[in-house]
Parts: structure tokens; C-alpha cells; sequence
């Protein structure tokens, strides 16, 4: 199956990574988001970004102004029917995946796949949205998109051996290493990941050491590039929260309660470097 064109679905953190990564491996790419300023900032990022490549002398002006010009951005969902895959980055929250995997299934042709880059939310139930269930897989990207290697690729319930296959291809193609996945709360990545947090926040409620020396023990102890509690502030601890929760209420194992404290720091509004105070504090000048 050729893939020429591919559709991604929100122009967020996640969307521009993913048309970056694809536009600069050749594909025409339509970027779809509900707001205008969204497909802006989405389009913005992705210049800023490819300007940062050239200067690194990792692609060339001409390639960086090429890849641009595959990008076309619109607020109507229609722009998808050209496509041959599209992938879906829109808000976490299944309600706002349905409705667009019911519109893209009535829009799109019937052999083309539908990916989702959700990080939590099962990718048998999107697929039961649709009447292709056996054409819907998750294509798990990691943020910052064009830097990070991984694609996990999750296998709803009736994902085909053949689509399977195509995305599979298609990540190597773009230069990522895929690793086939089951399609249970987490995935491998959050369910791994997230108790890891989860339990140095435990470690930092209980004071069995403070913020930075729990992150210290994890750098130079483990050789994590960023400590758990730095990783966290990144992440945004509101989406470490609700990831907590998916496999607390998905795998009912009380091993996975969210920690008192993760909760409180999320009821205060201190969510991170994007609310600049989470473990540490990230305001001009402190
Ligand atoms: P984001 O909030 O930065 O971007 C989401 C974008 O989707 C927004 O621009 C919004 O306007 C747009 N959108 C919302 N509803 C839409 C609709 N109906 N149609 C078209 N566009 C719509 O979010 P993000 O961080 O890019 O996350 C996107 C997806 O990727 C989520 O499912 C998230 O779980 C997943 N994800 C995020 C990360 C991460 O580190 N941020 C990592 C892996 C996966």
C-alpha cells in the first residue's frame, strides 16, 4: 500500500510534530484543527523548528522550504479524503476522538487506516466508533515528535495483521522504531512510566528524601537523563493524574492509587512548568 498523503488531526504539541515528521519524509500533509490560531501557532512551530534544523546543519534550506510547502492547513475535516492514512492528535478525552473518528470514517475511503496518538485512551473503543475497526491502530508518538525514536503501536481488538503492518512499515520509514503494543491501560510506556513517578512523589510526600535529591538518586544512580519529579513538572502533573487514574480504575489494582500528594499539587493549579510551579519552581527570576 502506498502512502502518499497523510492527514493529522490537531495542530497541538503533538500534530505539528507529527506533520513536521512526515512532511520532511516526503508526504503531503493536511493538518486539520477546529481553530484558526491553533493551525497558526501549529504552522509557526513547525517553521521555527525546521529553522533550528538548518541552522544545526541537519537539513538543508531547500529541503526545510520544500517540507513547508507539502503542509496544507484547514479548519474542515473534509481536507482528510485525499488521504491514505490519517492521525488523529486532538484533546484526551474520548468523546472528542469519537466524534472525529465517526466524521473521518463517513469522509475517509474505505482502505484507508485511522491512527490515533492517544496516550490513554483504549484504541478498541475508538475503533468500535467506526465501521473499519480492523483499519483503526495507535500510532503512540513521544514528545518532541522529530527527536524522540519511539512509536508504540497499538493493536485494538481487531486490528489486522495488514494494518498492522502498513504503520509498522510506515514508522520505520520515518526513521522511528516501532514496538508493537496490546491495547491495556498505559500501554507499556505509561504503565511503566507513571508508577515510577508516582512512587517518587510517595517518596517525597512521606520525606524519605526531598525533590532534588529523589531526582538526584535517579539520575546518577539509574542514568535517567531527567530525575522522576523534573520528568513530572515537563509532563504537566494534571496529565500524570489522569494517567494514574486510567490504570487505577483500568487494571483495578489498588498498586496504582494516585499519590495524596500528586492530587493536592493538581487541586492547587501547580500542574508544572506550564503553570511555572510544580516540584520546583520555574518563575522568572526565582
Ligand atoms: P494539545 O492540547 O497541545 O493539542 C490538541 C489540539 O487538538 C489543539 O490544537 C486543539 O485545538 C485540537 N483539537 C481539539 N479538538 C479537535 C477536533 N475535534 N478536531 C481537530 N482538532 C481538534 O494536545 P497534545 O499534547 O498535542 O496531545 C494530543 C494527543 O496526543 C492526545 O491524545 C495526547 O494524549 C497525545 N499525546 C500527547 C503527548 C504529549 O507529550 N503532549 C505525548 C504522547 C501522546
Amino acid at each position: 500500500m502506498e502512502i502518499r498523503e497523510v492527514g493529522v488531526v490537531g495542530a497541538g504539541t503533538m500534530g505539528n510534530g507529527i506533520a513536521q515528521l512526515f512532511a520532511t519524509a516526503g508526504h503531503a500533509v493536511q493538518l486539520v484543527d477546529t481553530s484558526d490560531a491553533a493551525l497558526e501557532k501549529g504552522v509557526a512551530t513547525i517553521g521555527a523548528s525546521l529553522e533550528r534544523l538548518v541552522r544545526k546543519e541537519k537539513l538543508t534550506a531547500q529541503a526545510a522550504k520544500e517540507s513547508v510547502a507539502r503542509i496544507s492547513s484547514s479548519t474542515d475535516l473534509q481536507a482528510m479524503r485525499s488521504c491514505d492514512v490519517v492521525v488523529e492528535a486532538a484533546f484526551e478525552h474520548f468523546d472528542v476522538k469519537r466524534e472525529i473518528f465517526v466524521h473521518l470514517d463517513e469522509i475517509c475511503a474505505q482502505p484507508v487506516i485511522l491512527a490515533s496518538n492517544t496516550s490513554s485512551i483504549s484504541i478498541t473503543e475508538i475503533a468500535s466508533c467506526t465501521q473499519r475497526p480492523d483499519r483503526v491502530v495507535g500510532m503512540h508518538f513521544f514528545n518532541p515528535v522529530p527527536v524522540m525514536k519511539l512509536v508504540e503501536i497499538i493493536r485494538g481488538e481487531a486490528t489486522s495483521d495488514a494494518t498492522y503492518a502498513v504503520v509498522e512499515g510506515l514508522s520505520r520509514e520515518l526513521g522511528k522504531t516501532p514496538v508493537e503494543v496490546r491495547d491495556y491501560p498505559g500501554f507499556v510506556s505509561n504503565r511503566v512510566l507513571m508508577p515510577m513517578i508516582n512512587e517518587a512523589i510517595f517518596c517525597l510526600q512521606e520525606g524519605v528524601a526531598d525533590h532534588e535529591a529523589i531526582d538526584t538518586v535517579m539520575k546518577l544512580g539509574m542514568a535517567h537523563p531527567m530525575g522522576p519529579l523534573t520528568l513530572a513538572d515537563f509532563i504537566g502533573l494534571d496529565v500524570c493524574l489522569h494517567i494514574m487514574n486510567v490504570l487505577h480504575e483500568g487494571l483495578g489494582d489498588p498498586k496504582y492509587r494516585p499519590c495524596p500528594l500528586l492530587k493536592r499539587m493538581v487541586a492547587a493549579g501547580h500542574l508544572g512548568r506550564k503553570t511555572g510551579r510544580g516540584f520546583y519552581i520555574y518563575d522568572a527570576g526565582a
